[in-house]
């Protein structure tokens, strides 16, 4: 057949790195053609299944016509609604569901229009990193110069607000930064927040905190929503997700909540753009919202046991990291004489365990890897065994 057009992609797609998780799959697919017993901590996609209550739920939801016909983009008031009541519980923040929140068809899908939204092509996006690779792309569609702010050991894995050039801040729009963080694992103090809403006022800029790991936390350690810090809603919205907190990742659904203009315009684009979350799993989406804390204390041991079944066998084979106390990752320094990637590759190709390359999120994110806790204790401490074998 003889090509009739020639297909060329826009700049924009034709400017992207490769997506890390497109690289890592498909050297896991290479791996497990090989035969390879593969331990999979790559990918931050919970193994546990959705608890059967809310998958309960969508069973009887999809039965209904109702939900059958085009949603509302910014989503069902009662969904809305159930995202207020949360917040009251679970961070006594007052929220008024029909003008300070947008339901998501999942946090990325805001990540990426966020930019979309209050972004003009020359402005400037900072940004947490090494971090969620959306950041820097959602920024770069919408024609904005991404500024990366470095997350190091030096600095406790908070970005350093002070060092951001005044030329840079002039132009900025908009900052992303993430706690309980993506791929560190850290955590950041109420100080943080509260600083972070100085520095908004300061430079006139939209504070973007992305909150997906709030609810998967040790030791009853709970983190702050940032809209508990005085002044934030004023300045700024805080993105979650229902993806990690309830097993979710495949239904797609999450919320932006805070400012109310800020909220407006992420609707506006939405409005353009999509059609909103399905209804049916709106409707879900309101049972797990009100789930049992103790059917999410279960999921949190879950985690607990195979973050110390996995720590331990790090320790024993001399591989540095600071034990989490929230998210489902390990962030562990790669041994000397290694890059992240030298020994991504040596453990998958010695030992059948794929991790993440930490440089894949940011270039601050060279020497380290991180492993996920989304597969089975006996599967880390397996993973420990082969890590004690090899080195
Ligand atoms: C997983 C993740 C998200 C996106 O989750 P959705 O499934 O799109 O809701 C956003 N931010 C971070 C840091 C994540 O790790």
């Amino acid at each position: 057949m003889s090509p009739r057009i020639q297909v060329s992609l826009a700049d924009r797609l034709r400017s992207l790195p490769p997506y890390l998780f497109a690289e890592i799959d498909r050297l896991k697919k290479e791996a497990l053609a090989a035969g390879v017993d593969l331990i999979d901590v790559s990918i931050g996609d919970p193994d546990i299944p959705t608890p059967e209550h809310i998958v309960a739920s969508m069973k009887g939801a999809v039965e209904k016509p109702e939900h059958h016909r085009y949603p509302s983009s910014a989503g069902m008031l009662s969904y809305r609604a159930a995202v207020a009541e949360w917040y009251r519980r679970r961070f006594s923040v007052t929220l008024d569901p029909a003008t300070e929140v947008v339901a998501l068809i999942g946090s990325k899908e805001g990540v990426a229009n966020m930019p979309m939204a209050f972004v003009n092509p020359g402005d400037a996006v900072l940004y947490t990193s090494p971090g969620y690779p959306v950041y820097p792309i959602g920024t770069l569609f919408a024609g904005g110069e991404g500024f990366p702010l470095p997350l190091t050991k030096a600095n406790g894995f908070l970005p350093d607000l002070d060092s951001v050039p005044a030329e840079i801040l002039r132009r900025t729009r908009l900052f992303f930064f993430n706690y309980p963080n993506n791929p560190t694992s850290a955590s950041a103090p109420k100080e943080f927040f509260e600083q972070v809403v100085r520095f908004a006022e300061q430079h006139n800029l939209i504070a973007c905190h992305d909150a997906a790991y709030s609810e998967i936390f040790f030791n009853g350690k709970r983190p702050p929503s940032f809209l508990e810090t005085e002044g934030a809603k004023e300045v700024g919205v805080e993105l979650h997700s229902l993806s990690k907190t309830y097993n979710m990742t495949g239904w797609r659904l999450g919320f932006a909540c805070g400012h109310p203009e800020i909220v407006g315009g992420l609707a506006k684009i939405k409005s353009n753009i999509d059609s909103g979350a399905f209804q049916a799993v709106q409707e879900a989406g309101i049972t797990a919202l009100q789930t049992d804390d103790h059917v999410l204390s279960g999921i949190r041991q879950t985690y607990q046991a195979r973050r110390d079944a996995l720590a331990e066998g790090l320790r024993q084979v001399g591989i540095e990291f600071d034990l989490p106390d929230a998210t489902f990752y390990i962030w562990a320094r790669v041994p000397s004489g290694h890059t992240s990637a030298s020994f991504v590759e040596l453990l998958l190709k010695k030992a059948g365990i794929m991790a993440t390359p930490g440089n894949g999120f940011g270039a601050a994110g060279e020497g380290y890897i991180r492993f996920a806790l989304t597969a089975p204790v006996d599967r880390m401490k397996e993973a420990a065994e082969r890590m004690k074998t090899l080195l």
